[in-house]
């Protein structure tokens, strides 16, 4: 329970007009934002080797001290005979940059900022902050991918195929904003499954381009769903997948003026296809290339809504480093 002080003070801010309180909050945010302490990077260290200290390079745990470098301490390998420090294979491997500003990095990355503001918020060049962002998620995306249980909803949604950035364009460059040249579902646009269960954990992958196949349901949920129904429209690459699979199905054909029935109904899969298009508009036509990457991104910012924004940074970072992922700025396109 609150100090009675702490409680006058409530009562004054709830009675303050929002544009003040939001002021507050702004001001507040700042004020009480954590300091970082040698306890943090311990904390890093620990999460990153939780099941164990283990080699990047070959996962042996026949590991030896190997002197410091830079104030980290490197470490190496008896199997593989490799050296490595905790950051190796991290986003944060070869940075010079400390936890404290991948932190406030991340932060931005909560709010969905641009690369352009983040890296003015953060101090660091706009391509340092495009390639921090790919770090990131590209290690997010290794993640192994939650179960779903119960009732499963999915569904696709599309996006206009978009080669952004990209030095070989296949075809005539297309103004941002532009809708597709073709009607309707055609290989222009590219497909994104979201399944998503009742307790809200969420799959969402790009399957390819076009309407689904059972082979692409299969790519994007085979070991992922456990004890479920799976929810879905009628089209028929659903039925194929759950028969070939032996998974309870509840098909809804919404032409036929079926949207629901009983508990089953898409309301939730949809609602996330809202969300995420809502989101990413801003960022005003995602690459292809990169849609994999906001996709997961997306994801990890819905899961944590209800989270102060400090956490949910905290978060984005800490698992960000569970993984052990090799990340050249070759791989991620920006070279
Ligand atoms: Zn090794």
């Amino acid at each position: 329970m609150a100090v009675p002080a702490v409680q006058q003070l409530a009562q004054v801010i709830s009675q303050l007009p929002p544009l003040d309180q939001e002021f507050l909050y702004r001001r507040l945010e700042r004020l009480l934002q954590p300091k970082l302490s040698p306890q943090v990077v311990v904390d890093f260290r620990e999460k990153r080797f939780a099941n164990g200290f283990r080699c990047p390079h070959c996962h042996g745990t026949h590991i030896h001290r190997h002197g410091k470098y830079k104030d980290r301490w490197r470490y190496r390998c008896v199997d593989c005979r490799k050296t490595f420090n905790d950051a190796t294979a991290s986003p944060l491997a070869g940075s010079h940059r400390d936890i404290a500003t991948w932190l406030k990095y991340a932060k931005c990355m909560s709010q969905g900022m641009s690369i352009r503001r983040s890296a003015q918020e953060v101090g660091v060049s706009v391509p340092t902050a495009f390639y921090w962002r790919h770090k990131i998620l590209t290690a997010l995306r290794n993640l192994p991918k939650p179960s779903l249980t119960g009732i499963v909803e999915a569904d696709e949604t599309f996006f206009l195929d978009s080669q952004k950035g990209s030095r070989n364009l296949r075809r005539p460059a297309r103004h941002s904003g532009a809708k597709a040249p073709l009607r309707g579902i055609s290989h222009h646009q590219v497909c994104v499954l979201v399944a998503r269960d009742r307790q809200t954990s969420t799959v969402s992958e790009v399957v390819g381009h076009g309407r689904v196949t059972a082979e692409q349901i299969g790519t994007a949920l085979d070991g992922v769903l456990h004890d479920c129904v799976l929810c879905t429209d009628a089209a028929s690459a659903y039925r194929t997948y759950a028969n070939e699979k032996e998974i309870p199905l509840e098909a809804l054909n919404a032409r036929r003026g079926v949207k629901k029935r009983g508990i089953y109904h898409l309301g939730n899969v949809n609602g996330y296809h809202s969300r995420l298009k809502r989101w990413i508009r801003p960022f005003n036509g995602v690459s292809t290339k990169y849609l994999p990457n906001y996709l997961v991104w997306f994801q990890r910012i819905d899961s944590m809504h209800n989270i102060p924004r400090n956490v949910v940074a905290n978060r984005l970072l800490d698992h960000s480093h569970t993984p052990m992922v090799f990340t050249t700025t070759k791989d991620l396109g920006c070279a």
